[in-house]
């Protein structure tokens, strides 16, 4: 009999997946400042056995507009010159390279894209941030934009419409060149509208179920088995997990994937832990209030609060008597079985 170190070990020695990472935004705020990642990020990386993180380029408010683009592009070189210094990091573009990556025992990331304004309404602009590497774009956060509209951290009163012109011709896009839909943040009639308009796998990276914390941000049991229908995954968020805060712990991050699980199977559910409390804290005091008005408070997990604290979830779905396959599909078997099949 196995020790439960013992066990977590064996479990994450096929290292472990989050499709949600602020990463590039990270680069971008710590801008002139060098090996921000091996100093900063690498160290929980590597405790937490992580094998693959999906990196997601974000605009904030004040760089909408002609400057959206700049940034993204600014973040996109960020990351590209810090992984070019980390030799343990490697950012992929294809399965093939996920996998090299693996047997090299390196870090692979995805680029992903949080937020289509770094596109404005220009559709040749998302094949050359393909070249760049972008694997994965959800239309929206929690704005409108050319695209489509995001829905609200609250129950109910996100825009009505769902996506433009411009915004169906992205989705199209996407799919012919390989660029995986994820449908975080949307709101529910642009959710619907991409289900209809495309064919296989979709993602929702980094979400919730509205079961335990009720906002159009997260997602309903309809959207959920709207996944599960077309093979898709849903990446549990770990900053989400309930609006009170003596509720927001890892049993109820667990309870999210378990009713997920329980509406589509093991096979729907992955990780998107989304950490973002170090972001939070550096933002200045005025502007987290301002924040706070418009999205809400995020109830950061004490044990389940950055990548060196993956094995605590690990213990916690033993203790909950997951057995070690669907242990294993949760941290890495379901994303890697989509990643095959889109990339
Ligand atoms: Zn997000």
């Amino acid at each position: 009999m196995k020790t439960t170190e013992a066990r977590i070990s064996h479990l994450h020695a096929g290292g472990v997946i989050d499709l949600h990472f602020d990463l590039p935004l990270s680069l971008f705020l710590s801008r002139g400042r060098r090996n921000v990642i091996a100093t900063d990020f690498l160290p929980e990386f590597e405790t937490g056995d992580m094998s693959l993180l999906g990196v997601a380029l974000y605009v904030e408010d004040e760089y909408l507009g002609e400057q959206a683009l700049r940034v993204a592009l600014d973040q996109v070189a960020l990351l590209k010159s810090e992984v070019e210094n980390t030799p343990r990091l490697v950012l992929c573009r294809t399965f093939a390279e996920i996998e090299k990556a693996r047997e090299a025992d390196r870090i692979a990331l995805l680029l992903t894209m949080e937020g289509a304004e770094p596109l404005g309404d220009d559709l040749n602009l998302l094949s050359i941030f393909h070249e760049l590497g972008l694997r994965a774009i959800s239309l929206t956060h929690a704005r409108e934009n050319a695209a489509a509209a995001g829905g609200i951290f609250a129950a109910s009163g996100s825009p009505a419409r769902g996506l433009t012109t411009f915004g169906r011709e992205l989705v199209r896009e996407c799919q012919r060149l390989g660029i995986m839909l994820d449908l975080a943040h949307i709101n529910p009639s642009g959710f619907a509208e991409i289900c209809a308009l495309t064919t296989g796998p979709l993602i929702v990276s980094h979400s919730n179920a509205r079961r335990y914390y009720d906002m159009e941000r997260n997602i309903s049991d309809e959207q959920i088995e709207l996944i599960g229908a077309r093979g898709g995954v849903i990446g549990i968020n770990a900053i989400l997990v309930s609006p009170k805060q003596e509720e927001a712990t890892l049993d109820r991050y667990v309870d999210h994937i378990e009713h997920v699980a329980g509406l589509i199977g093991i096979d729907g559910v992955g990780i998107g832990f989304d950490f973002c409390e170090f972001l939070w804290r550096q933002v200045p005091d005025a502007e987290r209030e301002a924040l706070q008005a418009k999205l809400t408070t995020p109830h950061f997990l004490p044990d389940l609060g950055n990548h060196s604290h993956a094995r605590n979830l690990t213990r916690k779905l033993i203790e909950r008597g997951f057995s070690d396959e669907q242990i294993e599909k949760i941290l890495r078997g379901n994303w890697v079985r989509v990643l095959r099949q889109i990339l």
